[in-house]
């Protein structure tokens, strides 16, 4: 019955005109890009320090971004941070490299694991075939599993998305029914040539595993380049790396800094820690910073905002769970307006990033951490290991939960089918992980799953008729959410989606419905899969 996630990330950005074009910073409002233009071109290489080059996307701030990358020219080699999230993407970067240098490209760091940082790994390794992949020990553990399910997902309802973006253009209006803004429009034509382009490219791309792993610090001697490659904490999600050149004074943050809206996904995203792993990123003290997704930063002034609003945002769902709030309740307890004026202010797009990407994620994430923290420390990064959590999925959101938001705030229905949405990817993710209370956690007391020959009634029936899915190392199969409805009320929601085996083949639809309880939280009360996947799953 079910399967993973649909977290991947869709974020993808470009820049301008194809031809690498110097600048010495970008700024963040510069002029923009067409958003017509060749989506795989669309970058601006920017020199840093002596052999240090960014190579920034420019998009109009949108659903769909791509990685930056760093490129660092040493005496013998280059050392190049993150790939990008289609190959005809860093096809392109490859070849900016090369009109730079001749040095061979000897190790590849991917800042974490989402897509948009490592789909394009198999094109380094094809133009460079020596290099080494360097990630986190968790990204390792991630890709072939929870990230795969993930990534099939993507694949399979970003297309609806990609459809709901070209109609809101062809039409000239929102899905809110308003008239789109020259912002909006610019947005959505960014968002679909880049989607157009990796969706074009489907699952061309291999996953090319790390050949290195880093749980907390690895340090590249380059001649007289120093490289650190650190593991700060966990915040976008619990694999985070950064790349800090100390002579220089430059750090690549990949997505634990993110401009102009952080990108925050639940249950991936961590947010109590975010805020901790952003002041120890100022600690190094650097003068350039180079985001994963965004221009140039020559301060630390933005990453200070997003440390506040973590921190905030983190001891406020505190607060509201001390207090005995739950649900709505609990939600309308914590004030975000500050920062929404901060990164949003009057811009109908960028609210709609915050709307999407913190004002729901990172609630949800921090009212769950706050409601956890006393019982489990297991999927607390902050315990040291993030190799060893699991954090499910996350960043699902832009393809899918953006399908029917097109750069307005989401309805309540529509904020309800996202949290829907997150905890079926959660609900998944119990499987991958071989995680049988967490499973047992999701299901409502009196739960009814179907199964092929006979009906479990109840929480402990479930429980126990699921125990043997989840013995042995390896999943029996995978599911994610394709299709969410929540009624009105924003009590009750249906969930369906693919069904996979563990070599990834469809073997059939789940269907179920969540309840959403007492304590805020979603828990599903009736399950029943299509037949093709009775065998396998028993229901
Ligand atoms: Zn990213």
């Amino acid at each position: 019955m079910r399967a993973g996630g649909f977290v991947k990330r869709f974020v993808l950005p470009l820049f301008l005109p194809l031809t690498v074009v110097l600048f010495a910073a970008a700024a963040p409002d510069k002029a923009a890009p067409s958003g017509a233009d060749d989506p795989a071109r669309r970058f601006t290489l920017t020199p840093l320090a002596d052999g240090v080059y960014a190579v920034l996307r420019d998009d109009r701030p949108g659903f769909m971004v791509d990685a930056n990358n760093l490129l660092i020219i040493n005496e013998r080699d280059v050392v190049v941070v993150d790939a990008n999230g289609a190959p005809s993407i860093t096809k392109q970067v490859v070849a900016a490299l090369k009109r730079l240098t001749d040095k061979p490209v000897r190790y590849v760091v991917n800042t974490h694991y989402h897509d948009d940082h490592i789909r394009g790994n198999q094109v380094w390794r094809e133009a460079y075939p020596g290099v080494e992949f360097i990630a986190h020990a968790f990204a390792r553990e991630y890709l072939p599993g929870q990230g795969a399910i993930n990534r099939k997902a993507f694949l399979t309802a970003a297309p609806g998305f990609l459809e709901d973006l070209r109609g809101a253009l062809k039409s000239g209006t929102g899905l809110t029914g308003a008239p789109l803004t020259a912002e909006e429009r610019d947005s959505l034509q960014s968002d679909v040539s880049l989607a157009g382009l990796v969706l074009g490219e489907g699952d061309k791309a291999e996953t090319v595993l790390p050949t290195i792993t880093v749980r907390d610090r690895l340090t590249l001697e380059r001649g007289a380049r120093v490289i650190d490659i650190l593991h700060l904490g966990s915040g976008h999600t619990a694999a985070d790396l950064v790349v800090h050149l100390p002579k220089e004074g430059i750090v690549a943050t990949g997505d634990l800094v993110v401009w102009p809206v952080p990108l925050v996904g639940d249950p991936q995203s961590h947010i109590a820690e975010w805020g901790k792993t952003l002041g120890r990123l100022r600690e190094l003290h650097a003068s350039i910073l180079v985001p994963g997704h965004g221009p140039v930063l020559r301060d630390d002034t933005y990453v200070k905002t997003l440390e506040e609003m973590f921190t905030s945002i983190a001891a406020q769902a505190q607060e509201a769970v001390k207090s005995g709030a739950t649900g709505d309740a609990a939600r309308r307890k914590i004030d975000l307006q500050p920062y929404r004026q901060s990164l949003a202010g009057d811009s109908p797009v960028r609210r709609g990033l915050f709307q999407m990407y913190v004002a729901q994620p990172a609630v949800a994430a921090a009212l769950r951490e706050a409601t956890e923290k006393p019982a489990a420390g297991a999927s607390d990064p902050a315990a040291g290991s993030g190799a060893a959590s699991a954090p499910g999925s996350s960043v699902a959101i832009a393809a899918v939960a953006v399908k029917s938001s097109t750069a307005s705030a989401p309805s309540p229905a529509k904020a309800a089918a996202d949290e829907v949405r997150a905890t079926e990817t959660a609900f998944a993710k119990t499987m991958a992980a071989r995680d049988h209370a967490a499973f047992a956690a999701m299901l409502a007391d009196e739960t009814i799953f179907f199964g092929s020959t006979r009906v479990l009634r109840g929480k402990a029936a479930v429980s126990e008729g699921w125990a043997r899915f989840f013995e042995g190392p390896d999943a029996p199969f995978a599911w994610g959410p394709e299709r969410v409805e929540v009624l009105e009320s924003g009590r009750l929601a249906l969930s369906t989606g693919p069904v996979f085996d563990p070599a990834g083949h469809r073997t059939g639809t789940f269907n179920s419905i969540w309840r959403r309880e007492d304590d805020g939280r979603w828990r599903i009360v009736f399950d029943n899969g299509c037949p093709p996947c009775a065998a396998a799953a028993g229901k």
